[in-house]
């Protein structure tokens, strides 16, 4: 282990990165030093590898620095503050992101895998926290038969059903395929030795036969006057090939793309033109032909395939595609990093102000990432186009044993406590939010470990309803306190709907919707009617939510008409 294979692969960095890399790489062998891997290695080996792989993926130099120092703060007597002292705020930032995503745990059907997943890109804040912990992953899944049994399942479990995920919808397929590959005999033990029993030999035989096949298609695609970049054939993952023989009777036959072969040319008309040649010289199987280059799939995956009746007519799959879209097809949002960063000149953005606002909760999340990189092609754009905001108005905090509480901006420790369940909530004394001691209304933020602390026969106070934002506590401390003080129940939060008239344009809801969140009122619901439009009137846009005082609804309202065209602002209550 060296730091030179690291320093080597980002050759072109600047002198001061590379130095960064070096007091980071020496870092991370002094703060672990003495502690071993379940593995037995020494635990600074763990860092290196994913460090290296961050590099390999051609991440910025800071991200790869984040990479070595990305279980100092969980594993040693070294802080965050140390880290920022040392190495600056944007890798302290990095970093501490790593190390929130190592507090949650995935513990099967009980939790829905997409929330965990938005909550991981929540907390992330920065698409490059997610690629270092996955980078961290792979190395974890690559060392998992050290460590216990009953553990290596849930790691294996959390692998497959979030991160294995997240990487395919930011494109990085090879790195999905491989997690999911890793975990996959963790999982399904009896089937992985199925597979390995039956399969092996056909893999084999596969190969050999793509290998004769290899010089027919390079031949006449030559003569049809376009020169490939280069033909390869690969062999499908055990565990996507294990989901297709389910969906096949386990009738390996029925895989026609076990042994895919895979043309790589340089431009979109030649892959067309490549196409045509393939299916003249072999007819092409109805129905298997497939454009995601007109169409690409949702993770932006582009590429034709068909299926052509091969050598002694055997099916067989073939994948065409330009070199670009193979490394995107590869490393996904990692390959889109790649091409920006040489012409990126970088500054860290402290700013953490919404860039783009979620209308719609519903949104394909990830789609949303490709079109806005899409968008913002300039370097400061695109870096913010990394930050990951559209989870703006919810926090996800979790409690000490690694379960994900979903709650609205400006939830206290109350809140959490009546989202777990009542009785904590009304027993609550006290709380400690990432080991310290919190005030009760205090403002929890994603990422937090929330623990509560009780004491029975406590009741509600009558005065946590003045800082409460989710309406199950609200509901509950009236209930709790409720013969004491009536007046107060009268006094309490009501539904208001607002409605504003104004001039239509882009970005219009989410200016009015930023409004409301920094003012730390929750929005209940939405309705903008924009017929109105088109019979030449203004659009309506109609707002719920819950407010507790007239004076707020005032000051509200003073903002709102400071909104670029809005035209009239009314309310009323409902109940
Ligand atoms: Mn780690």
């Amino acid at each position: 282990m060296n730091v030179k294979e690291i320093t080597n692969i980002l050759k072109f960095s600047s002198k001061n990165n590379i130095d960064l890399i070096n007091r980071a790489y020496n870092f991370n062998q002094k703060a672990h030093k003495g502690q071993k891997r379940m593995s037995g290695e020494p635990y600074f080996v763990h860092p290196f590898e994913a460090a290296k792989k961050v590099a390999q993926w051609k991440l910025d130099a800071l991200s790869v620095v984040a990479a070595l120092l990305h279980d100092v703060v969980e594993d040693t007597k070294y802080t965050i503050d140390d880290i920022k002292k040392e190495f600056g705020e944007e890798v302290a930032f990095l970093v501490d992101g790593v190390t929130k995503l190592g507090r949650f745990k995935y513990r099967g059907a009980q939790q829905k895998a997409e929330n965990l997943r938005k909550m991981i890109l929540a907390i992330s804040q920065d698409i490059r926290v997610i690629i270092i912990k996955l980078a961290d992953r792979l190395h974890n899944m690559k060392t998992l038969s050290a460590i216990l049994p009953n553990k290596q399942k849930r790691i294996a479990l959390e692998t497959t059903e979030i991160y294995a995920p997240l990487a395919y919808r930011l494109g990085m397929q090879v790195v999905a395929g491989e997690l999911e590959d890793l975990a996959f005999p963790y999982i399904h033990p009896q089937e992985y030795k199925w597979l390995i029993q039956n399969i092996k030999e056909k893999y084999e035989e596969r190969h050999q036969y793509a290998e004769k096949v290899k010089p027919i298609i390079k031949k006449a695609i030559e003569e049809g006057g376009i020169k490939p970049i280069k033909i390869d054939s690969r062999a499908k993952r055990w565990s996507s090939l294990y989901k297709k023989l389910l969906r096949h009777d386990m009738d390996i036959n029925q895989v026609y793309d076990l042994v895919a072969l895979r043309i790589i040319v340089r431009t979109i008309e030649d892959c067309y033109a490549v196409l045509g040649i393939i299916h003249n010289l072999w007819p092409p199987l109805p129905g298997r032909i497939k454009d995601y280059i007109a169409l690409p799939k949702p993770n932006g995956y582009r590429s034709l395939h068909t299926v052509v009746f091969c050598l002694n007519d055997r099916p067989t799959e073939i994948q065409i595609r330009t070199m670009e879209m193979h490394e995107e097809a590869e490393n996904g949002i990692a390959a889109h990093w790649a091409y920006h960063q040489a012409k990126t000149s970088r500054t860290f953005l402290k700013d953490k102000s919404p860039t783009v606002f979620a209308e719609k909760k519903e949104l394909a999340w990830v789609q949303q990432l490709r079109s806005w990189q899409k968008e913002h092609l300039d370097s400061e754009g695109f870096i913010s186009s990394l930050k990951v905001d559209f989870f703006k108005d919810r926090i996800f905090a979790i409690t000490p044993h690694g379960e994900v509480v979903d709650l609205p901006v400006g939830a206290t420790p109350v809140d959490f406590a009546y989202n777990i369940h009542s009785e904590i909530g009304d027993q609550c004394v006290g709380a400690k939010v990432n080991d310290k001691i919190a005030t009760l209304d205090y403002n929890l933020r994603s990422g937090d470990v929330v623990e509560i602390l009780v004491q029975k026969n406590k009741k509600p106070s009558e005065s946590w309803l003045s800082f409460v934002k989710t309406s199950i506590a609200k509901r509950r401390i009236r209930l709790a306190i409720k013969g004491k003080s009536t007046r107060l129940i009268r006094k309490g939060p009501s539904q208001v709907e607002f409605k504003i008239i104004a001039e239509d344009r882009t970005g219009l809801l989410k200016d009015i919707s930023v409004i409301f969140s920094r003012s730390r009122i929750n929005i209940t619901k939405t309705t903008a009617n924009f017929e109105e439009k088109n019979r030449g009137r203004f659009p309506i846009i109609k707002i719920r939510c819950e407010i507790d005082n007239k004076e707020k609804i005032d000051k509200l309202i003073l903002k709102l008409k400071g909104v670029k065209g809005v035209k009239e602002i009314s309310y009323k209550l409902v109940n």
